[in-house]
């Protein structure tokens, strides 16, 4: 009785969109965030991205779905309130948050600054629970998130708030793999897929010196891609590019969200190159010998930990670079969904928390 009282006393009225199913749309609820304890920062939410993972998960398409689920990890936001012992932090401050909100922080990964890979799972930003694994987490479909000052990221001054938000999930994804396999300069790099994903490794391999080239099933993007930073682009439907460009690649990063034939990329890679996969389609069948005749590695990576997130921002201010994004209000976030899976995105969705709050 006493805890139900107390729970009532210290939590926030949210507003917020969720997925009560598997087979549900999006629809308006509301949820309880805390009141910000000693450590946490409370953070009215400006906008957030709409990745593909936010489909997945909302359709249970990878099992094990929490519902209901208000999706959402890629959050920018003004910090409004911060408990005591918060140093970092003032009311005021613009921030960010990814894909997780907490860790172990005592595990190889967590002290390494690697949390994504924590050894006792990293706590998920939305689909997850926290650590007393329990309380479920909602995500950035809501007007305001409670998180732990050490979550919690600086978005540089300069960068346009709305374009800022991808970073967080798309942008950290695809840096982390071009920074930990060691791209290098004058690196022939192929970016398999151009949707959120895709164009930020295109402007993050450019920025990096790398020769870029995309392999798009969509022949439209073309222009676009050039215009992203690519120096080529190639068309994937057609079976002549795989045979005409064998070889070509030192690293290929693969963003595909729908199950293709991986054989068919590692036939692009040189001797002793890389393909790093991304993307989290249906698994595929893999051939070991696309792979030993010319010793090609295939690897994977997931998001970025705090220390390379803020690292990856701090870039992005430095280089000029932001998703490019389409604002939409958060009602039309089913239609969203339906557009992504028509590959019909330039390149990012990005909801403006304002229509949530205007509408509760
Ligand atoms: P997205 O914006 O929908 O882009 C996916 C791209 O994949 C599309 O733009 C399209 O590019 C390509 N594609 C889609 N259907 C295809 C098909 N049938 N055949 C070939 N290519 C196809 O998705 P996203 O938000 O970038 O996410 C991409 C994937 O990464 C998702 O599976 C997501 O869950 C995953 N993800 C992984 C991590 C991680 O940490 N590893 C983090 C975030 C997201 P073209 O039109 O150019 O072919
Ligand atoms: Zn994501």
């Amino acid at each position: 009785m006493m805890d139900t009282v107390v729970q009532s006393q210290n939590t926030l009225k949210t507003p917020a969109y969720a997925a009560q199913t598997a087979k549900a749309a999006l629809a308006p609820w509301s949820i309880e965030r805390r009141e910000p304890g000693p450590h946490d920062v409370l953070i009215d939410i400006l906008y957030c991205g709409v990745c593909h993972s936010d489909i997945h998960q909302a359709r249970d398409e990878w099992g094990g779905s929490i519902f209901p689920m208000v999706p959402g990890h890629e959050i920018i936001g003004r910090v409004v309130k911060v408990g005591e012992h918060v140093k970092k932090w003032k009311p005021g401050h613009i921030v960010g948050v990814g894909c997780f909100v907490d860790s172990c922080r005592r595990c190889e990964a967590c002290r390494a600054g690697e949390e994504q890979y924590c050894e006792l799972g990293m706590t998920l930003t939305y689909n997850g629970y926290e650590r007393d694994g329990k309380t479920p987490t909602y995500g950035g479909y809501s007007t305001q998130i409670t998180v732990d000052e050490n979550y919690v990221l600086n978005i540089p001054k300069g960068v346009p708030l709305e374009r800022a938000a991808p970073l967080l999930c798309a942008g950290i994804t695809t840096y982390s793999p071009l920074r930990h396999y060691g791209l290098k300069e004058g690196d022939r790099l192929g970016v398999v897929g151009l949707g959120g994903l895709g164009h930020m490794a295109v402007k993050f391999g450019h920025a990096m010196g790398a020769h870029v080239t995309v392999l798009s099933h969509s022949p439209g993007k073309r222009d676009d891609a050039l215009k992203l930073g690519a120096d080529d682009f190639l068309v994937t439907k057609d079976e002549a590019t795989f045979k005409e460009n064998a070889g070509r690649f030192d690293f290929i990063l693969d963003t595909v969200s729908a199950t293709h034939d991986y054989n068919a990329y590692l036939g692009l890679l040189r001797r002793d190159g890389i393909m790093v996969l991304v993307g989290v389609p249906e698994p595929t069948p893999l051939s070991a010998g696309a792979l030993i005749m010319k010793r090609k590695r295939l690897a994977g990576s997931l998001i970025g930990g705090i220390r390379e997130t803020q690292e990856m921002l701090d870039f992005c201010a430095a280089n000029g670079i932001a998703a490019d994004v389409e604002v939409i209000p958060i009602q039309g976030v089913n239609e969203a969904y339906e557009r992504m899976l028509k590959n019909d995105v330039r390149y990012r969705f990005v909801i403006d928390l304002a229509s949530l709050k205007a509408a509760s």
